[in-house]
């Protein structure tokens, strides 16, 4: 059966390492990496998600900057503290929780946040230079990022493999695929048009779900020894948990585990790795700003 691609484990070891460079950094040249979080509304799930990535933060050494705005604030507002975040020595790394509220054009909110310290990731122009070959993007999104980071902490090769991702979202499919391509993998996309989505995943040797859908993938999807990276969170009803639900991938799990190679969990695969990403990519702003090795 499928080796178990541990991404709690992995990600703790990329926290210490970023503990490590957090403090050399702070020896070295007196300078404490910062991350700045925009949080509009009272969403209790964005609330939750905010206060972990603060709490990630600490424990790592790197200083948060809160700017909580109510559900009924201006588009203004929030760009003038975007503006004042863009301009701010100590913050290197600059997050706006989305989703926003609906009154607030989110593109106009993304798009003025300065492309050096975007640690989402979302700037069009660092997705623009992601997707060409001849440039680097500054920042690369999360989620993607710690798929990908899970590949090669795994030993596993990408280049020259087929790969495909389920999925094609601007924060997660998107750029897993346009990643995967810059490894030198051979990428094909499946996304809700897809005729034969069975068929195409069944040619890959390393499939990134990312659908939002329970139980999408099934063990007939999965090319023997494929490996298998489920982004998905999804929540069924499970009347014995005390809450009265479980989270679960993409990937019916049971089935593609006695037909991967290897295989991530959920929960415990790509998720902690997106919030250790969001701390490597605020060391990395830094590290740029002041040019640290
Ligand atoms: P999204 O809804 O924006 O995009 C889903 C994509 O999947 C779309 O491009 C759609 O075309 C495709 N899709 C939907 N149903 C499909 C089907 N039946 N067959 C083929 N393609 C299908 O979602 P998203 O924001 O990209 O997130 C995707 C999943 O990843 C969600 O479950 C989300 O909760 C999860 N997620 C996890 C993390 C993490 O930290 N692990 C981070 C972000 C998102």
């Amino acid at each position: 059966s499928a080796k178990v691609i541990d991404g709690k484990s992995v990600a703790k070891q990329i926290r210490d390492e970023i503990t490590e460079k957090v403090s050399r950094m702070k020896e070295t040249i007196n300078v404490v990496p910062g991350l700045a979080v925009v949080l509009v509304g009272e969403r209790k799930d964005s609330q939750t998600y905010v206060r972990n990535k603060k709490k990630a933060c600490e424990a790592v050494g790197i200083k948060s900057f809160d700017a909580s705005f109510p559900e009924k604030c201006t588009e203004e507002e929030l760009l003038k503290c975007i503006s004042e975040f863009n301009s701010d020595p100590l913050v290197h790394g600059i997050l706006v929780q989305l989703p926003l509220p609906r009154h607030i054009n989110e593109e106009r909110i993304l798009d003025s946040v300065s492309i050096e310290k975007d640690v989402d990731g979302f700037h069009p122009l660092n997705i623009g230079r992601l997707a060409m070959r001849d440039r680097e993007p500054l920042l690369v999104p999360c989620t993607p990022k710690g798929a990908i980071e899970l590949l090669h902490r795994y030993g596993i090769e990408i280049k020259g493999k087929r790969a495909v991702v389920i999925g094609r979202s601007n924060i997660v499919g998107t750029p897993a695929a346009l990643l995967l391509q810059r490894e030198n993998a051979s990428v094909s996309i499946v996304h809700s048009y897809t005729k034969n989505p069975e068929e195409v995943t069944r040619q890959a040797d390393i499939v990134i779900s990312a659908a939002g859908h329970a139980n999408l993938v099934r063990g007939c999807w999965i090319k023997p020894g494929a490996v298998v990276i489920d982004v998905g969170i999804n929540t069924v009803d499970d009347p014995e948990r005390p809450r009265g639900y479980r989270l679960v991938g993409d990937v019916c799990y049971e089935e593609v585990s006695k037909i991967a190679s290897a295989l991530t969990p959920v929960p415990g695969g790509v998720g902690p790795m997106t919030i250790a990403m969001l701390l490597s990519n605020t060391l990395d702003a830094a590290m740029r700003t002041h040019s640290f090795k």
